[in-house]
This record gives C-alpha cells, structure tokens and sequence, in this order.
C-alpha cells in the first residue's frame, strides 16, 4: 500500500529545518520548552548590519588543513563582520576578541584576562560558522576548523591525538581563531556508560585549552545547538566561559539578512523584502539566504531580468514543503484529500486566526505528502494551553473531516502523521507542563524521582478525545464552508491566501463569540 500523509506534518518538518514550526514539530517534548520558554524570546532582538566596521591592515591569512584525514575548513579570508546580519550580541561580543587579537598588549596592560574559550549556541543555520570564520578574517589570523564529530574514532587515543595536534599546529602559527563545530559530538556530559574514548579526547581538549596562555593570542571558538548536553567541565572558568546565544532572526534581523543576500542579486520592483522578512517565522539565516538562491536559480533558468516576487513565493513553497507535482491519485482519492485539507483550513481560520494561511494544495509535494496546508504563524514568544489545545484541535481536523463526511468505512491513512504530532503535543501537555488536570505537578519530573509516572497515557487519551469532540463540533457547525472549500479544491487544486479568504469569507469573526481562538489577551 502506498503510505500517504497529509502535509500538515510536512510543514512543521519543513519549519523545523529553519527552527520552528508552526504547532509544534515531530521531535516533541524538547521543541515544545524551545517554543514555551527562551527559545523565541530572541524575536525581540533588533538586529543591524555591520557593514561599516573597519577591517584591520594586517595581513588576511587562509584557512590551514589539520591532520591528513581530517580535514579543517577553507575559510575565506574575505569573510567579516560585514558579511554577518543581525545577531548584534554575538557580533558585539566577537568584536571585543578581534580588538583583543590584533592589540592584545592593550588587554595585558590593564591586567585583563580574555576568554579562552567561547561557545556560541543556538538553532543550525544561525550563523555560528559564519561569525567564527568572521572573527579570524577581521583579526587577519589562522582559522582552523573542525568538527566534534571529526574527533571520535573507534581506536581510544585516536581522538586525543587529533586534538593534541590541533593545539600544536594552531600554537606555532601564533596568533590564530580554532572553531571546532558540534562540540557536543565529543564533549557530551560524562556518564557511566560513555566511551573510553570519547572520555579521553574531551580530557584532552580539557587540557589543551588550560595548557596555554591567555596572552598567546589562541581563541577557541565551538558551536552546539544542545548546550544542556555539553559536559560541565567545558564551561568551567578557563575553558568555554563565556557562552553566547546566537538564536532565530526576528523580522527585523531576517529583513537586514534578507538585504545582505539580496545584495549580489537583481530584484524586480515588485520585490518586498519587508513583506517576505514578515512571511518567513522562524527562519533561519541559512534558509533565508537558501530561500533567495533558488528564487535566483528559478529566474536565471526562465532567463527573466530579474528575480521576481512569484519567483520568491516558489522557492518559499519549495524549501518549505517541496515542488508540487503530478497527482496520480483516483478521483475518490482526491475527494479525500480535498476534504482533509479543507478540514485543516477550516480550522486554522477560525481558532488560529493569526496564522496566515497563504496556501492550501492538494497536489503531492516533495516527501510524500498527498496534499498541504501552508500556514505561516505569528511572531510568538511563549505558547499558552490555549495555542497547544487550538494546534491539537487543527491537527486532527483533517481526520475530523474526513469521518464527518465520508463516514468510517472510507478514513484513510492520511491522518497517521497528524494523530502522531496530536499524540506528541498532548502528551507534552500532560506530562510536562501541568496544563490537563493538575496544574503544579509535572508527572515526567515526578516519574523520574519516584519511578512511576502514573496514568499519564489514559490522561492523554482523555485530552485528546475531548480535542477531538471539539473539533468535529466544529467542523459540524461549519460544514458548509468546509465543502465550499474542498469543491474549490479539487477544482482548482491549489488555493492562494486570498483564494481562500474569498471562499471561506470571515469564518474567524463569526464564530469568535463562540470559539477560544489564538488571539492574543
Ligand atoms: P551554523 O554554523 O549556525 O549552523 P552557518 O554559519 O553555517 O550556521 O550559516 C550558514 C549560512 O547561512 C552562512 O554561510 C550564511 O550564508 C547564512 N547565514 C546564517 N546566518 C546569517 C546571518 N546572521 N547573517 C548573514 N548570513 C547568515
Ligand atoms: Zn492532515
């Protein structure tokens, strides 16, 4: 049987690749403290270019190859902080080594002891590498780069040696930036059962980093996106002591990174970085810039003069849930999709009326999804049990639909991915964050003290199947409009925002007495 899901799930996969998601992305409990807690308070950062800093005379110097196999990074000499947007934290704290590295006297004089260590942490694509090679090409220093993963070998010693060479080589071209990637690849918290060998390439990175001066002009710089699993020692004074955030754009920082990359590119006039910086929630730099470079590809390939918003709105489509294709499915098969969609849409529209539901599909996208629903969130800081039980109620919405109106007999395995992020989200609520039944008890924190986490499965069912009422009550009182939009659907295949917003007119407003929607309080 060919397995089919809907691309509800998609989509949050697709977020998560850029950082964030619309509900909440597959891998669960983790995701949900990163979108609940500090994760997104970065959105608030105003972010600036740097594009005026002066660069230092001294000569720039290339990136230098460490061991025969492991091979460092060729940085760019080039490279600096004016190719760096937004993270005006980092940037700032990065200038300070630069200055350190080009006159470190001025630092000795005072009696100042630089760090020797920095680690920058945060989502992939956040531009951790970047700011690195960044720092080596202000200072015209040496950048070695290596990545944690580079480090384990299966022989024990191995590891070790490769870092101990590291430190010799980086030592005798004085002045230099080491950036060692993924440090928690071979520095993750020591316990019983970790390997010999990892143990000792982390005592050598250990004492490596307390080996030399701080007056020799060496920085380390390491990068993770899991700094809860690094092991204490690495942050002790001496080693990786000063930690900086390098988190997800907020609007403004994607529109000074969208104008970096925009940069080397033509734009057609009716090009509006600003409305694409609002447009892409939770994207990070690397996708940003990966964003631009397919909607240049796309107008390069048709030969236009210029990159064009349609181009934009394509490759957005693309990256996020793949290029849509040929459908093959039976005429049967389409109403179903139609009808999951449209469930979904329905419901996004009115107990999500933030989000920005810019398309609904029931073409396949890349993946294997059967169809989509496009939604793009709003800038959000923290999650209530409003937002997670409106997720849920979504996610099921297109099983909900489909039962209502095909009936048991005709459900379908589309829904399989939908009901396991509900399961996840759910799950979270119960275990986690105190938000189904006691609101001061967190049953994950009280199963790992007292070896029994009680009946948080039943709970879970609980929450879920009064979701699922909810939602089929939903989709019950507005079974007009869900047709309106599964007719056009299979009509027309592919609805834009204003498409639908003419279908299912103002469903939000309507039913905003009656439904606890997401706006905010
Ligand atoms: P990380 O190391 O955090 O995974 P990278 O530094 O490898 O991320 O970022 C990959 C690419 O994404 C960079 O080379 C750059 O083109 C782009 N990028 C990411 N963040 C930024 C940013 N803040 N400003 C400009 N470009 C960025
Ligand atoms: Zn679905």
């Amino acid at each position: 049987m060919k397995r089919w899901y809907c691309g509800l799930a998609l989509l949050a996969a697709g977020m998560a690749v850029s950082g964030g998601a619309l509900s909440l992305t597959a891998n669960g409990s983790a995701a949900l403290r990163e979108a609940l807690g500090h994760g997104l308070v970065t959105v608030a950062v105003i972010g600036l270019i740097l594009c005026a800093m002066l660069r230092p005379k001294a000569m720039r110097a290339d990136a230098v190859a460490i061991g025969s196999d492991a091979a460092a990074e060729g940085c760019a000499p080039k490279c600096t902080f004016a190719d760096v947007a937004a993270n005006a934290e980092a940037l700032h704290s990065l200038e300070q080594l630069r200055d350190y590295l080009v006159q470190p006297e001025k630092y000795s004089r005072y009696g100042a002891r630089m760090p020797r260590g920095v680690l920058l942490y945060g989502p992939p694509g956040t531009g951790k590498t970047l700011l690195a090679k960044a720092l080596a090409g202000e200072a015209g220093v040496p950048f070695y780069a290596l990545s944690g993963s580079d480090f384990l070998e299966k022989y024990v010693g191995v590891g070790a040696m490769r870092v101990r060479e590291l430190f010799k080589k980086a030592r005798k071209s004085g002045k230099c930036v080491i950036f060692i990637d993924e440090i928690d690849a071979m520095g993750k918290r020591r316990s019983d059962n970790s390997s010999d060998e990892r143990d000792q390439t982390l005592n050598a990175l250990l004492s490596e980093m307390s080996g030399f001066h701080s007056g020799e002009g060496v920085i380390v710089l390491a990068a993770t996106n899991r700094l809860e699993m690094l092991d204490p020692a690495l942050l002790r004074p001496g080693r990786f002591d000063r930690q900086i955030e390098v988190g997800l754009p907020g609007k403004r920082e994607r529109l000074s990174i969208l104008e970096l990359h925009s940069r080397n590119k033509p734009l057609g006039d009716d090009v509006c970085l600003e409305r694409l910086a609002a447009e892409t929630v939770y994207f990070s730099g690397a996708s940003l810039e990966n964003l631009l470079n397919e909607a240049a590809i796309l107008a390069a390939t048709r030969d236009e003069a210029a990159i064009s918003m349609q181009d934009i709105r394509t490759a957005l489509v693309r990256t996020i849930v793949g290029a849509d294709r040929e459908s093959t499915a039976t005429r049967a098969e389409r109403r179903t999709i139609a009808l999951h969609e449209a469930g979904h849409a329905v419901a996004t529209k009115i107990l999500m009326p933030k989000h920005r539901l810019t398309r609904v599909s029931i073409l396949p996208a890349g993946r294997g999804a059967a169809g989509y629903n496009l939604a793009i969130p709003p800038e959000r800081v923290m999650l209530s049990k409003r937002d997670l039980e409106n997720q849920i109620c979504v996610l099921l919405a297109g099983r909900a639909a489909e039962l209502l109106i095909l009936g048991e007999d005709a459900l379908t395995a589309g829904a399989s991915n939908d009901l396991e992020r509900a399961a996840e989200t759910a799950a979270a609520m119960v275990t986690e964050l105190g938000m189904a039944g006691e609101p001061a008890v967190s049953l994950k924190a009280l199963g790992r003290a007292c070896g029994n986490a009680g009946d948080s499965a039943q709970r879970c069912r609980e929450l879920l199947a009064e979701l699922y009422q909810r939602t089929q009550r939903l989709l019950g009182e507005h079974v007009e409009a869900l047709g309106r939009l599964a007719e056009a659907l299979l009509e027309r295949e592919t609805l834009s925002d204003e498409e639908i917003a003419a279908i299912l007119g103002d469903l939000s407003s309507e039913s905003q007495k009656s439904t606890k929607t997401d706006g905010f309080h």
